[in-house]
């Protein structure tokens, strides 16, 4: 009989495999353990072009997206053709990453199947189950079911405390997506400018995703966005759009007019944070963001009500906005002095000869 273990990493969605990416690599060179990938299909178009730039194969592909799904239809098509994939991979183990559908429906076939099931980024809570939607609810029920909870900070730890799992089953390990970025960021060298046009003309990144901002509340970001970029001529402001036609219309719609945004297709990894790390700051709803753009000294305008990243609040890395145009035209304000100010000191400094610890 084989001694070999089978490690079943299910993933449907761009973030979800990046974030696999170090453990499913680490796994790789060790002889006794398998790993294999099944891409659920959750973000197709979204997340297909990953594959090549990550360097990771699938091993099952999945085909659970239909234009214009709903959450419900989604899941059932999980519930489906998870079943399946699972007896016909036979695995000893199975790993799941975030707050998907895909790891929530892994998770519950998983138990069904008494497979023993791993949990990456554990324990991150907002305890607003409408924010975000329908991440909150997905995560704190992927908890019940998880064997052993790999959590990226304290905090997380802590509240997995909170709701009694056994500390004995919860494993501090760090974030994943910092390992990447951090990774990729050293390799930043090799790579050109995946915009040349920006490369002497500084700029702010935006992305916009999440569902419970769609509607008044994404507009309202975009007319902050709208203003902020009139009385800011000199910079662009780049939006790599999301496919979701629930956000990207409208983005489409009313920034069309406005000549320094700037719309573009998703990126490849490299090249996304190759974009990020020469940003002068990014204005996102994005959770992974929150995580990397602080690795990468990057501040970060959250339009959000709340974060499960609260780290990086306390931190000062991320500044929490909202989605009122008030406050957001406040944030982007504050940020651009703030950043004015060290820029000033910084010359001063380096003018009298002190060293100075500031940076951008
Ligand atoms: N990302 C990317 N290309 C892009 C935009 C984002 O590779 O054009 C990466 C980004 O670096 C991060 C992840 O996608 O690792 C974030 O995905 P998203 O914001 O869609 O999901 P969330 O993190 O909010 O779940």
């Amino acid at each position: 009989m084989s001694n070999v273990q089978k490690v079943l990493f299910c993933c449907g969605s761009r973030p979800e495999l990046i974030k696999i990416c170090p453990l499913y690599h680490k796994l790789k060179t060790i002889p006794t353990i398998t790993p294999l990938l099944c891409n659920t299909g959750q973000h197709k178009d979204l997340l297909d072009p990953h594959f090549t730039s990550l360097n990771i194969e699938p091993d099952y592909c999945l085909n659970v997206m239909r234009k214009g799904q709903s959450l419900d239809q989604l899941m059932a098509l999980l519930f489906e053709q998870l079943p399946d994939l699972f007896d016909q991979a036979s695995p000893h183990m199975v790993i799941i990453q975030g707050d998907t559908a895909t790891a929530l429906a892994s998770a519950i076939i998983a138990h069904k199947k008494n497979i023993p099931l791993v949990h990456i980024e554990a324990g991150l809570r907002t305890y607003d189950i409408s924010s975000p939607f329908p991440e909150e609810i997905y995560r704190q029920n992927i908890t019940k079911l998880a064997k052993w909870h790999f959590c990226p900070t304290e905090k997380s730890r802590q509240n997995l405390l909170r709701e009694n799992i056994p500390a004995e089953n919860i494993f501090m390990t760090g974030n994943t997506s910092v390992d990447m970025v951090i990774k990729m960021a050293q390799k930043l060298k090799e790579y050109p400018h995946p915009l040349s046009e920006q490369k002497n003309r500084p700029y702010f990144l935006i992305t916009l995703h999440r569902r419970e901002s769609q509607g008044a509340p994404l507009q309202e970001i975009i007319h902050s966005l709208i203003e902020f970029s009139k009385s800011k001529a000199e910079f662009d402001f780049i939006i790599p759009l999301h496919p979701n036609p629930a956000t990207s219309d409208m983005i489409r719609h009313l920034c069309s007019d406005q000549k320094n945004i700037k719309l573009i297709s998703p990126l490849p990894y490299p090249d996304f944070v190759q974009l990020m790390a020469k940003s002068y700051a990014i204005i996102t709803d994005s959770g992974g963001i929150q995580e990397e753009a602080p690795s990468l000294n990057i501040p970060v305008i959250v339009v959000r009500n709340n974060t499960e990243r609260y780290e990086g609040v306390e931190n000062g890395c991320l500044r929490l906005a909202g989605t009122e145009k008030k406050t957001i035209l406040y944030e982007l304000n504050l940020l651009f002095m703030t950043k004015i100010i060290i820029k000033e000191c910084n010359r001063h400094a380096i003018h009298s000869g002190t060293v100075s610890q500031q940076t951008g």
